[in-house]
């Protein structure tokens, strides 16, 4: 390609509402442009990474045996309904009506048309295993789309949906998945880090999520530095330690009654701490929440034993319920931790109203007694001994409090927030936080959607079963940014040779003459050759010339400049030194040096 038929269009300064690297650069170097909030239009030059990053996904899946196809984007309406996931997807889902006022999606994800269009021939096992996919456009109406395509509101992601006829099976579609996602991180040159996933709204057991690391990462996460394992802050758990009194000795059990003590000015953790002088390891913590959908059994409390209920399908749930946690001083509830252990949909602190109303106290002096809601004591709290609490009144705490004796939970769970320097439950390691963004996952469905649409075979006995599934998906334009996070300078990307728009750029000093005629000759020859080649053919300042190939980032360049003929300069991106080679010896040096970076990146 020569320059001066493409779209070169740098800028100096990214707009001002780019905020991380990969769009500041991806913006600055002309690949993409805003065409409105979250949503990005890819140039020409941003087209080729693109498109590079999806070749890769592409003969991974290929090579694994994966099957493309294409449903459409625009779904009706109905195959939510069935799946029952209409209502459960709430805003983010784009739900235009047609002419006849049908009601329409425009696929957020696509569970449900892939479902329903293997429903469509499915009928033995002998047709089954099999795991189709798509790349193509989605549309989530996010409330805050930002950096750039990390976050758009349509973006292109990769899908893909296995369908077999037993755990066993969707087990080896799985991890056939999984090896082709780690060879596709590889050759794109993304590290990732595997994280067991929150399994949240989608149901099902087993589940991986692919993250890459960014300062401004979406997601906490808590890793291990002796061993593997990594988790999201959502779910992450933690080594169980023996509560310590404030001398740092084990808390001991106290045979003396409960005792209150006014306490009209202490409100918080930390004015405790001043007006007991004790440590914050011997409070007990109590906070009320308003969880939302908890579709545990509550006939046995006493609170809720004769609550309204819903039931939708197999499930039954309470819309809201009010709950008393209790925890160890020192230590944060995790709401989505607390929400995933009463099976509920939410969990929020309850206001001030609400806390006065359920534990007969105001914030601040809340505690395990007086309270009309159920009590979940997290496991911190079980080990506690001789604590303090608030006494469920205004003014007052109480002290000597003996959980088990002074108190009862009606269950307890471990819905504390894992923080760095917490310890490894499976090693004992000290744990360490990164933030990251979810590049890709991998999920066990098994029969959520192929049993709410009636998907069936007909087994070896002639017997009929349902299928079961599991779904893939890699974000292609996140993919793209996060190549960029990881891989750029102070002036511009530094593409690994895989996704790199062009291998190589051929700059002249001036398009004229002899150099005009050198740099055809290396043009012609590498293009020969299989190379890409972005030829620099503008009438401008070398200067700019280079800057402008720094920071679209192609890997190698060769300089044509009068002074050096019959020489050239070969130099790549990443290395400050440039070497003096004759024009063939030039030509077999960008040859060599793309098949060896691919080589790694494939190998
Ligand atoms: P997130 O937690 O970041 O919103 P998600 O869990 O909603 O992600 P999935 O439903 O698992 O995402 O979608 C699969 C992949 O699609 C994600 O791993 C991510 O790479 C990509 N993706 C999701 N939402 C967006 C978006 N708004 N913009 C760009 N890519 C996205
Ligand atoms: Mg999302």
């Amino acid at each position: 390609m020569k320059a001066s038929k493409f779209i070169i269009s740098t800028l100096r300064d990214a707009p001002n509402d780019c905020v991380i690297e990969s769009h500041k650069l991806m913006m600055r170097s002309g690949m993409t442009r805003k065409l409105g909030n979250g949503l990005y239009a890819y140039m020409p030059l941003g087209y080729k990474s693109y498109m590079k990053v999806q070749k890769i996904i592409r003969e991974e899946l290929d090579e694994a045996g994966c099957l493309e196809m294409k449903p459409t984007v625009i779904q009706p309406g109905e195959l939510w309904k069935e799946s029952g996931r209409w209502d459960k997807m709430g805003e983010e889902m784009l739900k235009p009506q047609n002419r006849q006022g049908q009601d329409m999606v425009v696929s957020p994800t696509a569970e449900e048309a892939f479902t329903a269009l293997v429903r469509e021939g499915l009928s033995s096992y002998k047709q089954l295993p099999f795991t189709l996919y798509q790349i193509n456009t989605k549309y989530r109406d996010e409330i805050r789309p930002r950096y750039g395509v990390m976050r758009g509101r349509e973006f292109t992601m990769m899908d893909a949906y296995s369908f077999d006829k037993d755990q066993k099976d969707l087990d080896a579609s799985y991890d056939n998945v999984a090896a082709a996602y780690r060879r596709i991180f590889k050759r794109m040159g993304l590290k990732t880090i595997s994280v067991k996933a929150d399994t949240g709204a989608m149901g099902g057991s087993g589940s991986e999520e692919f993250m890459v690391e960014s300062p401004v990462g979406d997601d906490t996460l808590i890793l291990c530095p002796d061993c593997d394992y990594a988790a999201n802050v959502e779910k992450a758990a933690c080594a169980k330690e023996t509560p310590l009194n404030s001398k740092g000795e084990p808390q001991v059990k106290t045979d003396l009654p409960v005792e209150e003590v006014a306490t009209p000015n202490v409100f918080s953790i930390e004015d405790m701490e001043k007006f007991f002088g004790e440590k914050s390891t011997t409070f007990l913590k109590a906070l009320v929440y308003k969880v939302y959908n908890c579709a545990l059994d509550l006939s046995k409390t006493e609170e809720y034993k004769n609550a309204e209920t819903v039931t939708e399908g197999k499930q039954t749930y309470y819309p809201e319920t009010y709950w008393c946690v209790l925890i160890r001083g020192d230590l944060d509830v995790n709401e989505a931790k607390l929400a995933s252990v009463l099976k509920a949909s939410g969990a929020e602190l309850a206001n001030d109203e609400d806390v006065l109303k359920y534990s007969g106290a105001p914030h601040g002096f809340v505690g395990p007694r007086n309270l009309k809601i159920p009590v979940l004591a997290d496991d911190s709290t079980l080990e506690m001994h001789d604590c303090f609490a608030g006494a469920g009144k205004e003014g007052f705490h109480i002290k000597h409090v003996e959980p088990g004796r002074d108190f009862t939970a009606f269950m307890s769970a471990d819905v504390r927030t894992v923080v760095p320097g917490n310890k490894c439950p499976c090693c004992g390691g000290e744990f360490y936080m990164k933030k990251g963004n979810e590049l890709g996952h991998i999920f066990k469905l098994g029969d959520k959607y192929t049993k709410s649409m009636n998907v069936t075979f007909l087994d070896e006995n002639g017997k009929q079963q349902v299928p079961t599934m599991g779904c893939y998906g890699i974000g292609v334009d996140r993919a793209l940014a996060s190549i960029i996070e990881e891989h750029h300078d102070e002036n511009g990307i530094t593409w690994p040779m895989s996704v790199a728009p062009y291998h190589v750029a051929i700059v002249p000093v001036k398009y004229d003459g002899e150099m005009k005629a050198k740099a055809d000759e290396i043009y012609e020859a590498l293009s020969k050759k299989g190379i890409e080649v972005l030829l620099d053919d503008r009438n401008e300042r070398p200067g700019v010339k280079f800057k402008d190939m720094d920071l679209i980032g192609v890997p190698l360049r060769i300089v044509v400049g009068e002074k050096n003929l019959p020489n050239v300069e070969f130099k790549v991106r990443t290395s400050s030194e440039a070497e003096l080679l004759s024009v063939e010896a030039a030509i077999e040096k960008v040859v060599e040096t793309v098949n060896a970076e691919l080589a790694k990146l494939n190998g």
